[in-house]
């Protein structure tokens, strides 16, 4: 099998709370699990939008932050040795000749299973585009990036970096020293980021290694999707030219359901309806859990999302194992969880 194709039990889309614990609940079930997420990093909207505020309703966990639980849930699924594939969006959905689902992701890693969960929570984190017209073609070029995969693409260009919060002030300092040229452009004196990061930021202006511009991108310059130059709106209303081969801007992610809507399952406004004995939606061997489903009742609380993990992997061991009965067992008391557990 080529490098970037897999096969294996269970395909878990999204690596929130929700698709973390999924992994646990399969594990126990003697399941083997491929995870991929658009994110670079696991926890989703826990580690994306809410890392350091206080969660207070997880159940024996009277407070932890969202990435605490992030990283208890990594502590816990970890004897399970899941897959994790970060930075990949699920793109398409079709079956293999066995009648296994075969998902493709962007970045053309292809894995297949008897059994699909989409633990997407509310749909993929994609990028909020500054509104200068004709980006589209720059965008295309990789001249506009939302996203650093490949810093070596950067070396010795010149660079402007748009925004004011960690994403924006955090590749200042990662690619100022290897830049040609970078400047910072914000519409504020004041940043977002963490404190530390933004007196690091002014060391690198002090050193001339980065130029800081109040103002905004307003336009592009350049030709057949070559950037030239960056053309910004400064807050006094001047404006000027930064002659520029690549604009990064950071200005937050929004969600979209994106490809998953294209997969052929019953939608209701973007949500995904399922029954309540197995959270199985309305195709076969595809399940949806926590954010993403629908269902009477349906609270979008991380307790109500680690529920429909626990009825979903009974159900879908049944998938995988069609010719064997699945045992309900405690883990305080069961030899052969705590042999999964690795803690016998
Ligand atoms: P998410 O956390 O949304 O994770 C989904 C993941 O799927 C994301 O990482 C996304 O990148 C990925 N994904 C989506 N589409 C694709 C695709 N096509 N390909 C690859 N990856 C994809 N809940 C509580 O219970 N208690 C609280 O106190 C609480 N406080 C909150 C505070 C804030 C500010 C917010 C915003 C939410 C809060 N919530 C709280 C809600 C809670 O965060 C959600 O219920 C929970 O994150 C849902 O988990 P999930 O795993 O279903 O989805």
């Amino acid at each position: 099998m080529a490098a970037n194709q897999a096969s294996t039990d269970v395909i878990i889309v999204g690596a929130g709370p929700v698709g973390l614990f999924a992994v646990f609940q399969l594990g126990l079930a003697g399941l083997k699990a491929y995870m991929v997420d658009i994110l670079d990093k696991p926890g989703g909207q826990c580690a994306e939008l809410y890392p350091e505020k206080p969660i207070y309703d997880i159940p024996g966990l009277p407070v932890c932050t969202g990435q605490e639980l992030t990283d208890r849930l990594l502590e816990q699924i970890r004897p399970f040795e899941p897959v994790l594939h970060f930075g990949e969006m699920a793109a398409a959905l079709d079956k293999t000749e066995v009648g296994h689902w075969r998902l493709s992701t962007d970045t053309g890693r292809i894995i297949t299973a008897p059994v699909l969960v989409i633990a997407a929570g509310g749909g993929s984190f994609v990028p909020k585009r500054p509104p200068i017209p004709g980006i589209e073609a720059y965008e295309a070029t990789r001249s506009v990036l939302y996203a650093v995969r490949r810093v070596e693409n950067l070396h010795n260009k010149d660079l402007v970096v748009a925004g004011g919060g960690d994403s924006a002030l955090d590749w200042t300092i990662n690619l100022a020293p290897l830049a040609r040229s970078l400047t910072l452009v914000h519409r504020r004196p004041e940043f977002r980021a963490a404190p530390h990061t933004v007196r690091k930021m002014r060391d690198l202006e002090s050193q001339g290694l980065v130029r800081f511009e109040l103002g905004q991108p307003a336009g592009l310059k350049g030709s057949d999707g070559r950037l030239e130059a960056v053309v910004i709106k400064r807050m006094d209303g001047s404006t000027a030219e930064l002659a520029a081969d690549a604009l990064l801007p950071f200005f937050g992610l929004t969600m979209k359901l994106g490809p998953i809507a294209g997969f052929g399952l019953n939608l209701n406004e973007n949500l995904i309806p399922v029954d309540t004995e197995r959270f199985e939606t309305s195709t076969k061997g595809i399940f949806a859990i926590g954010d993403i489903n629908t269902y009477p009742g349906k609270l979008k609380l991380i307790l109500s999302g680690f529920h429909e993990a626990a009825l979903m992997a009974q159900a879908a061991y049944r998938y995988v194992h069609p010719d064997k009965k699945l045992r309900f067992q405690y883990t305080t008391s069961s030899s052969e969880l705590q042999r999964l557990l690795k803690v016998a």
